[in-house]
């Protein structure tokens, strides 16, 4: 058996509404997708997390490398990728390429196998997992606070039993927008704060302080991913827990994240670090050190099915009669792409996902929203 054939296609989603974080302003979603074809017929589809041109051009290098080779040999792939990236890149974009082909070859293996990805990766270990809301981005509204505060409310409406909300304005702001959204969904939901590094170690002491009292289930990237020394800093001075890795990438990104005591949770993006296969690793190191780990998660439905099977498989360290709830990141922010790209077997009912036990990733992709949202004149196959 052989892959016959590497497709990508850069998509793009204009946003009816634009919005920012503490870093830039969103005004379209754009993301790379990969359609790998074996000479047996089946397909699987992969995508990576980081600037679409960036990392079709990784796709490009990489192809030669894949094309021919037994598409049920995911390592044996794997290694050549990382071998042939090693030299020029460590981290990064290229990584991010490699990810993409990465869950695209899960899919396809599960497809030509029939069996779902979960059970691939070894078994499926928990019956539900606990998705938590993603929102409460920054909009150009008056009356910020109020805005974040509803958006809060809806995702309680509809049963979501976490949800996670941007900080990094300014501490000032961020202390009243937590404060509102807090007195908006009451005591009983987990919520977490998300900074994307825009603090140095003084600010995030300084607001994970001051919220405290609101019972935040995690603090994400309260500083840049480059101070690791920070983070661990920080860990000692607030009682909540901190959170990050979606910058790091291969499991020796994850090693120096955790040698250096940085972080309660570790969120390795599977579409961005080295795919399902080093993810899996990952979370074998993750367990060494006994630390936390929940994905981090912004893509398509893709992304989304590469980490619920990741999430399903997942060990709980440590281990106990009652098992503690699994998270996985849940975007809810306007994107077309996530949303009509493909089909899903997931359940979402009482605030938990549940998913069935159809082939590969579980989904089927919508070839209509592929070419609505295709920027075609960029789109380039390989056989
Ligand atoms: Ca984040």
């Amino acid at each position: 058996m052989k892959v016959k054939s590497i497709e990508s296609f850069i998509l793009s989603d204009k946003l009816k509404e634009s919005f920012y974080f503490s870093q830039w302003e969103y005004s379209e979603r754009q993301i790379c997708i990969v359609k790998i074809t074996s000479d047996t017929g089946h397909v699987g589809w992969g995508e990576g997390y980081g600037p679409a041109g960036l990392i079709r051009a990784g796709i490009t290098h990489l192809t030669p490398f894949i094309l021919e080779q037994n598409p049920l040999e995911i390592e044996t792939i794997w290694q050549i990728m990382y071998r042939r990236t090693l030299d020029f890149a460590r981290r990064g974009i290229l990584v991010s390429a490699m990810s993409a082909i990465d869950v695209a070859l899960w899919d396809l293996k599960g497809k030509i196998l029939e069996q779902p990805v979960h059970l691939l990766l070894g078994g499926k270990k928990r019956d539900c997992i606990i998705p938590y809301a993603t929102g409460m981005y920054f909009t150009n509204g008056d009356n910020l606070g109020d805005i974040l505060s509803e958006e809060a409310k809806h995702y309680a409406e509809l049963g979501f039993k976490a949800m996670k909300m941007k900080v990094g304005l300014g501490i000032d702001e961020d202390i009243e927008h937590v404060k509102m959204v807090r007195e908006a969904i009451g005591p009983d939901i987990n919520l977490m704060i998300d900074a994307n590094h825009a603090y140095n170690l003084r600010e995030a002491v300084q607001l994970a302080k001051a919220v405290e009292t609101y019972n935040i289930y995690w603090f994400e990237e309260p500083v840049s991913p480059e101070y690791y020394e920070q983070y661990a800093e920080l860990r000692t001075k607030t009682t909540i827990p901190i959170a990050g890795g979606e910058c790091e990438y291969l499991r020796f990104g994850f090693q120096t994240l955790l040698k250096s005591k940085s972080v309660d949770i570790v969120q390795p993006d599977i579409c961005a670090t080295g795919g399902l296969t080093e993810a899996k690793r990952i979370a074998v190191l993750a367990s060494v050190y006994g630390v936390e780990i929940v994905p981090h998660t912004w893509g398509t439905g893709i992304a989304i099915a590469a980490a619920s099977h990741f999430i399903f498989n997942l060990d709980t360290v440590p281990g106990r009669l009652k098992t503690p709830n699994c998270y996985m990141e849940y975007d809810r922010t306007e994107n077309g792409l996530r949303d009509e790209l493909t089909s899903t077997d997931m359940i979402f009912e009482d605030g938990e996902i549940k998913i069935s036990d159809a082939p590969g990733l579980g989904f089927d992709l919508n070839e209509d929203a592929l070419h609505k949202y295709a920027l075609t004149d960029k789109n380039e196959i390989w056989t």
